[in-house]
């Protein structure tokens, strides 16, 4: 049996996203390191590599593919209610030590995370996901930017089938993928770690870059959602919450910003879970900042108000949820409130058609999709 690496480094095309260099050298530009890479070698992610002065990325395959309501991305301000057909590659620039998508994220450096990938083609994803019933299509599980080409040809198969797009990232991005994803990403959601390039530096990255994504993906008019995973005592003093949030105010008081609750997971299990309580704390910061919309997420039930979307203007509740359940959807045909009819921020469906699942679920039939370890 063919062992992982060999199976990733079979399951390439040459990338798109870089530039030849002198002596057989090459730049990658599909994340924030912009890897030299030397003759031979894989970049930081280990998927991306150099042959022959040629950048392979990888290509026909996906580590995972499961079927999510569009409320666990999270998007709340995105066609609320919609399945999201979910699909992901192998590996990540990053290696967060409390990730929560470690078996695939980490699946080429650490080898307890088996995920056997399963060959696929554009065509047969979308295929699945039209007949699930999906809206959107989103990469995600590992981070997607360093797949990028390759969910750029699942996302042009997406859009002709009438489906929306998404990416679930870490947002450690450059311009040049940013400009690559433009015509056909709808939205982005940007898992914003902390507002310290010191804690950026212990997850393998730099903020500076994550907080340009950021930027861009507003002026570009991407439909964006902030989460921060809150940490206690990694990221949650007062001062760096503020920070973080007066970033994203100062963007626009419209972006949400999810702010999730962290449970002891991978190789991250000192810090306490955090409590409902330090949650309510955050999302006043902020709304202090200026923040419209803030969520409190993965406690359900125990964040007051926090999951429910209300009206900027008057207040009123517009979308109601439990967790990942719509319970009461208000948002008017033209994305208005009802009450007061000032615009609502997000992308809004001409009509609420209910809510295919409010829990994740595997794709039934998966027949085109062959598991390739065999
Ligand atoms: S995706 Fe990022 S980590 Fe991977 S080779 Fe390219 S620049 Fe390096």
């Amino acid at each position: 049996m063919p062992t992982l690496r060999e199976i990733v480094d079979r399951q390439v095309r040459e990338g798109e996203l870089y530039e030849k260099l002198d002596r057989n050298r090459v730049r990658c530009y599909a994340c924030g390191h912009c890897c030299p890479i030397p003759e031979g070698q894989p970049g930081v992610c280990k998927v991306r590599y150099n042959k022959g002065g040629t950048l392979y990325v990888p290509w026909g395959y996906v580590g995972g593919v499961q079927c999510d309501p569009i409320e666990k991305k999270p998007f709340f301000h995105a066609y609320p209610g919609a399945l999201a057909y979910s699909f992901g590659m192998l590996g990540c620039d990053l290696h967060c030590a409390y990730c929560q998508n470690w078996v695939t994220s980490q699946a080429l450096r650490d080898p307890n995370a088996v995920s056997p990938p399963l060959s696929a083609s554009p065509e047969a994803l979308v295929k699945d996901a039209v007949r699930q019933g999906a809206k959107v299509l989103v990469s995600t599980y590992n981070e997607p930017l360093i797949t990028s080409e390759w969910a750029v040809a699942v996302f042009k198969e997406a859009r002709a089938a009438g489906l929306m797009t998404g990416f679930v990232s870490n947002g450690n991005g450059t311009p040049q993928v940013l400009e690559f994803l433009r015509p056909w990403i709808d939205l982005y959601k940007v898992d914003l770690k902390s507002f310290s390039d010191r804690r950026y530096h212990e997850l393998g990255g730099r903020i500076a870059p994550i907080l340009d994504t950021i930027r861009r993906l507003h002026q570009m008019g991407v439909w964006l959602e902030v989460v921060t995973l809150l940490i206690p005592g990694f990221n949650d003093s007062e001062e760096e919450l503020r920070g973080l949030t007066d970033f994203l105010a100062n963007i626009s008081p419209q972006i949400p910003w999810h702010v999730t609750a962290f449970h002891q997971d991978y190789k991250m299990e000192d810090p306490n879970n955090t409590r409902p309580a330090d949650l309510l704390r955050a999302a006043a910061i902020g709304k202090q900042a200026g923040l419209h919309h803030v969520y409190a997420g993965n406690l359900p039930g125990m964040v007051d108000d926090l999951e429910n979307t209300r009206c900027h203007q008057c207040g009123e509740i517009v979308v109601r949820r439990h967790s990942y359940f719509v319970e009461e959807y208000r948002v008017t045909p033209e994305g208005r409130c009802p009450s007061c009819h000032s615009q609502i921020p997000g992308r809004w469906a001409k009509r609420f058609e209910g809510q295919i699942a409010d829990r994740p679920f595997l794709p039934r039939r998966r027949a085109s999709l062959v598991n390739i370890l065999n």
